[in-house]
This record gives C-alpha cells, sequence and structure tokens, in this order.
C-alpha cells in the first residue's frame, strides 16, 4: 500500500503541473478567446435568420405592392372609361385608400431595407472582430505551448518515477483499482478518514454503521464517492 500511496502522490504532482498549464493567463485567454467565437458564431446565426425574416417580409410587400399597383390601373380605366357623378366618390375613396397602402408598403419596403443594411454592417464588424481574434489566438496557443514546454521535463521526471515504483507494488488488485479510477477522472482513489468520520476525498459524514464496517475492514469504499478510504495508513 506503501507505495500505491507513493505513487498517487507522484500523480498528485503531476496533475499540479498540467494544472498550472491549465490556469496560466495564456489559458484563460484562450478560454476567453472561444467564448468570443462562440458568441460571434451564434450571432452570425442570429442575423442569418433576422436576414432571411427581412427577405420574407420584403418579398411578401413587393408582391402587396404590385398588387396594389394592378388595383391603380384598374382605376384608372374606370376613371377614363365610365366618368359620372355615382362613381366618383367611390372612385375618390379607392385612389385614396390605394395611396395610403401604396406609401404604407413603401415604408415597411424603406424600412426593410434599413434593416437590412444594418445586418450587413453588424456582420462586418463581427467578422472583423473575430478575424482579430483568431490572429491573437496564435499567439495565445504559442504562449500555452511554452508553458506546457516548461513543465514537461517536470512531468517526465516524475512519470519516470512512476514507473520505477510500479514493480514493487505488491498489492497489483489494489493499483489496479487505483488505475482504473484514476483513468475514470477520480482522483485521489485512496483517502484517509478525516475526525473520525468524515471521508478525505468528498468531506460527507459517513454514517456510524460505515465507521464500525471500516474499523473491522480497514479499507472501504466512501458511499458518497467512491475513493477508497483507508483507516490507518
Ligand atoms: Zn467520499
Amino acid at each position: 500500500m506503501k507505495v500505491i500511496l507513493e505513487i498517487q502522490n507522484l500523480d498528485r504532482q503531476i496533475r499540479a503541473l498540467n494544472r498550472e498549464v491549465d490556469k496560466c493567463p495564456a489559458s484563460i485567454d484562450f478560454k476567453n478567446y472561444k467564448k468570443v467565437l462562440q458568441e460571434g458564431r451564434s450571432r452570425f446565426e442570429q442575423l442569418e435568420s433576422q436576414a432571411n425574416e427581412i427577405i420574407k417580409n420584403y418579398n411578401a410587400a413587393m408582391n402587396r405592392y404590385s398588387k396594389f399597383k394592378g388595383n391603380s390601373e384598374i382605376i384608372k380605366k374606370r376613371n377614363v372609361e365610365n366618368i359620372n357623378l355615382d362613381n366618383i366618390s367611390s372612385l375618390i375613396t379607392d385612389a385614396n385608400g390605394l395611396v395610403g397602402e401604396l406609401s404604407e408598403e413603401n415604408r415597411r419596403v424603406e424600412e426593410l431595407v434599413r434593416k437590412a443594411e444594418e445586418i450587413v454592417r453588424k456582420s462586418s464588424e463581427l467578422s472583423n472582430k473575430l478575424t482579430e481574434a483568431k490572429k491573437r489566438s496564435v499567439n495565445i496557443k504559442a504562449r500555452i505551448e511554452e508553458k506546457r514546454q516548461e513543465v514537461a521535463p517536470k512531468i517526465a521526471e516524475l512519470e519516470n518515477k512512476i514507473k520505477n515504483l510500479e514493480p514493487k507494488v505488491e498489492d497489483k488488485e489494489k493499483y489496479a483499482k487505483y488505475k482504473e479510477m484514476k483513468a475514470n477522472g477520480i482522483f485521489p482513489v485512496y483517502v484517509n478518514l478525516e475526525d473520525s468520520r468524515f471521508c478525505g476525498g468528498c468531506k460527507t459524514e459517513l454514517s456510524l454503521n460505515f465507521i464500525e464496517k471500516l474499523k473491522n475492514k480497514k479499507m472501504l469504499s466512501c458511499e458518497h464517492c467512491g475513493r477508497i478510504i483507508m483507516l490507518d495508513k
């Protein structure tokens, strides 16, 4: 068991070094960059669907527009063919209504064009921002790589120590369990019982029943986090 705990300690140091890379300023910059990129992408999608909506509305407006124009031709004809006092007032009402509808459609179309222009402007702003971010990311990646190179020899040294210790592990089964849990992201695997009642991994208070069992077996998986709690080192 002692050797396994030694290995666990070395693994802990490796994890700390990896965390150093993850937490370095460049890595944080990179995370922010990815966020900008993601936000940019969803913004583009938004703009695209807005543009589609505008095109749809524009087509509908143009359809109505041509329909009204058709109506105005009919009115013009009526005007010429049979002008009499009976229908002149309805003719004027129709014509006025038509003028109102046409100018309303015109206003809508203009509004749509204005919106479309705005989308084009926003898209190009966004595109510039993303290009800028991409340029910066090259530098960020280089800085992360530099940090990684800095810790790489230390990690290699620790891994080498682990390799040398592995043949000395007596309880192969326990070590296999250790490796399996570590691979599943559970770390540390072997923990102490803290203050006679807490799991040293997840810090949950353990039941009296559990502690009784632990006293007998000396080693038992935590019911909450699955880590193996050891009674004695
Ligand atoms: Zn636990």
